[in-house]
């Protein structure tokens, strides 16, 4: 059920919806989808409990691609408290397919919910493990009261995951959960991502 276009004309001037081409879906009675193109870094919802995903990996100290954008748009708290998450083995603080939260600092949301995604050609079931890294952020909100939630396209940049398949296991997990939150967003940094999940939604809802 498509709710709107390009929704909120939003008045003049840029950084409106339109700029970032938000296309909202009804998840339910009360819940939404919202698609759009932009950086993750930027996203809060005013004066809501809200958190974005972080795209990390299971040592969980900052990388490359997203997870170097909200490390540095965090400032060096968010790697210390990143740090004070204990390990389960070695070198590992997050395993794939699960979730951490942190407080965000400099970020303008409240939390940050670190999760791992497969790697596309090393995983032996990188389906179950990115729906699984989704429904870990999910649960994880949702026990710590998050009604607004956005996501990058885990595992769609060095992680390898083909486009139009994250999509379906994004959007499909998100319908799971289309009760417990106000809004979820899917924050698509890429033209051609956003092009191809917007096509999946249109598809599945
Ligand atoms: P992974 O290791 O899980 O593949 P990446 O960070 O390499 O993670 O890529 C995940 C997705 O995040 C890619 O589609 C990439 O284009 C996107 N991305 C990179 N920077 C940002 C950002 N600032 N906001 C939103 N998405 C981003």
């Amino acid at each position: 059920t498509r709710v709107s276009g390009t929704s909120n004309g939003g008045g003049g001037g840029g950084g409106g919806d339109d700029y970032r081409q938000l296309v909202q879906f009804a998840l339910s009675a009360s819940s939404a989808l919202k698609i759009q193109k932009g950086d993750i870094t930027e996203w809060s919802v005013d004066g809501a409990s809200d958190a974005i995903v972080n795209a990390a990996n299971e040592r969980m100290l900052g990388g490359g691609g997203v997870d170097g954008a909200i490390h540095r748009a965090a400032g060096p708290e968010l790697r210390a408290a990143c740090h004070d998450v204990p390990e389960v083995r070695p070198g590992v603080r997050c395993p794939t397919g699960e979730a951490r939260i942190t407080p965000a600092f400099r970020l303008p949301v409240s939390h940050v919910i670190h999760t791992v995604g497969p790697i596309y050609d090393v995983d032996r079931h990188p389906e179950d493990s990115l729906r699984s890294a989704y429904r870990s952020c999910l649960t994880l909100a949702k026990e710590n009261n998050i009604m607004y939630i956005a996501f990058p396209a885990i595992s769609c940049g060095v992680y390898g995951y083909p486009y139009a398949e994250a999509a379906t296991v994004a959007i499909s997990t998100v319908k799971e959960f289309a009760e417990d939150f106000k809004e979820v967003h899917l924050v698509l940094f890429l033209d051609e991502l956003y092009n191809i999940w917007l096509e999946k939604a249109r598809e599945l809802l």
